[in-house]
């Protein structure tokens, strides 16, 4: 890739191209100067499809990274590792932790945490690289690490829970974890779920690097359920900080997608399988 960054939508929420397949689920591969890196796989055989009908040999890809725990960023680990081969897979060590998520209609409870035993996993060639703290993978390439909550008024999701001693309580989602790709002209983010809220990563991201200028915010946002007022801030922050391009991908939602569109304007895409980007280093 020389002095390029391309980042390719391999699974997600929406599709329009025919042969392309979209689901519940995000999966975004990171082509760089230090190689390939995989955020997230989806929740099932999809972002394998993809890959190969975008003719993507997804063998060369040294690095898995898993923003998450969930099922919908985890399902389709088994499908890239029977690609990959021997891999670094990167997560959190919450990230296996038993995750479910209460269904308002029955108060019931579902799991979706990852839906495969990690010895599998490795057996498959998974070389996990658990970590709480924020490393940076190559020159250029961090990952977040835990991110403080530290804007109150980006409101946890109340359904997401996580057995601990066997009771079932909030899901704290200390796991959640995203990319940061410095470039010469800015920081480029890459979301999973953003579960720790879009300000919150974005402002460790600018502490982290002492990089202030947001050239891109790709990924999930996780503001389906987000009310009008919580909307309106993150909206105006983005717009404070000049954040110059934003893709709504994954569980942003559309209504919230569309929400940060006419409050942003062009800036804001929604994602949608097969979709690339490029930029310069
Ligand atoms: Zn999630
Ligand atoms: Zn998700």
């Amino acid at each position: 890739m020389g002095s390029e960054i391309r980042l390719t939508l391999l699974c997600d929420n929406y599709v329009q191209q025919p042969g392309l397949r979209a689901e519940h689920g995000l999966a975004i591969l990171v082509e760089g100067p230090w190689g390939r890196v995989l955020l997230d796989t989806g929740q099932s055989r999809t972002a394998g499809h993809n890959a190969d009908r975008l003719g993507i040999d997804l063998q060369s890809v040294g690095t898995v990274v898993l923003s998450h725990g969930h099922y919908d960023h985890t399902g389709g680990l088994r499908e890239v590792l029977y690609r990959t081969g021997e891999v670094r897979v990167v997560a959190h060590p919450e990230a296996f932790a038993p995750k479910y998520v209460r269904l308002q209609e029955t108060a019931r409870e579902r799991y979706i945490g990852v839906p495969f035993c990690r010895e599998e996993l490795e057996s498959l060639g998974a070389n996990f690289i658990l970590s709480r703290e924020a490393w940076a993978l190559a020159e250029g390439l961090w990952v977040t690490g835990e991110v403080e909550r530290e804007v109150a008024w980006e409101p946890a999701d109340e359904r997401l829970l996580v057995r601990e001693n066997g009771l079932l309580s909030r899901d704290p989602l200390r796991d959640d974890l995203s990319l940061i790709l410095v470039t010469s002209e800015g920081l480029i983010l890459v979301l999973g779920c953003a579960h720790a809220g879009v300000v919150n990563i974005v402002q460790r991201a600018m502490e982290l690097t002492a990089c202030t200028r947001v050239r891109a915010l790709i990924g999930g946002m996780h503001l389906v359920k987000a009310h009008a007022e919580f909307l309106e801030k993150t909206a105006g922050i983005l717009e404070e900080w000049g954040v110059e391009q934003i893709v709504a991908a994954h569980c942003t939602g559309w209504m919230a997608g569309a929400f940060l569109r006419q409050r942003l304007g062009d800036r804001v895409r929604m994602g949608e399988v097969g979709q690339q980007w490029q930029f310069r280093v």
